[in-house]
């Protein structure tokens, strides 16, 4: 017990003793919770661009909101990711899962804030884990990254609001269709009255086709909430990276 303390005291000083280190790489780099030079070139941000709605890539014929968009309004009313899926922001997300947690949370939290929305009456809350792969992996990575929002943001985080009462396979190489089914009845909200009018904030550390956050989407909506957007680190925007 003491020595599990001393321990976690010891990195908690030596956090702050090192010099900070590149996301990304591992370098050493004169700001915390930042990148490197060569690691900043090589990422993409995706920022504020694309259809005002699903944030997806415009059209030289679309304006502000994508065709599909336009011809359909999806449950989430505004979707938008820091950074474009690719081999930094996926060992990012993987790290969040299995290693310096705080840090990597802290890290993308900074350039996932400047994203969420300023309006309503927010609450950000976590894309839920089922409790079987929880209890296995002992934290949700996305709600440490929901903490860090709220602590920048000073919006209120609840990650218990929703709750995944089915586990559900990797939805990677399957069709729209598909997915949609395996997600549907997955989730359900355990406190109405938490969410009822608010302008409910999703957070996932990898956002792939949506489907599991509009299934969490249409309960939050069923449950009263006013709007429903999301906001996430890395977001998969090649179609081929869907499918592998
Ligand atoms: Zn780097
Ligand atoms: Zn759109």
């Amino acid at each position: 017990m003491l020595t599990a303390t001393f321990g976690t005291a010891a990195r908690w000083l030596l956090d702050f003793a090192l010099p900070p280190r590149c996301s990304g790489c591992g370098t050493i780099v004169s700001q915390v919770h930042s990148f490197c030079a060569d690691c900043w070139k090589g990422i993409e941000f995706l920022g504020n661009s694309g259809c005002s709605t699903c944030g997806l890539p415009l059209y030289a014929t679309e304006q502000t909101t994508c065709g599909a968009c336009l011809a359909r309004a999806p449950r989430i009313a505004r979707t938008r990711a820091a950074v474009a899926y690719d081999q930094l922001s996926r060992g990012l997300a993987i790290r969040l899962k299995y290693g310096r947690k705080i840090a990597i949370a802290r890290t993308m939290a900074r350039y996932m804030a400047p994203l969420v929305n300023e309006e309503g009456d927010r609450l950000l809350v976590p894309v839920p884990l089922h409790r079987t792969r929880l209890w296995s992996r002992g934290f949700n990575q996305s709600a440490l990254v929901a903490r860090e929002l709220s602590r920048r943001l000073g919006i209120a985080t609840d990650p218990l609001v929703l709750r995944r009462v089915r586990r559900t396979p990797p939805l990677k190489g399957m069709s729209y269709v598909q997915r949609r089914k395996i997600v549907a009845g997955a989730f359900r909200v355990r406190n109405k009255t938490a969410v009822a009018g608010k302008t409910v904030i999703l957070v996932d550390d990898v956002l792939t086709t949506g489907s599991t956050a509009e299934s969490c989407a249409r309960v939050l909506k069923r449950a009263g909430a006013a709007r429903v957007e999301l906001v996430s680190w890395a977001r998969v925007v090649k179609p081929s990276q869907l499918m592998r």
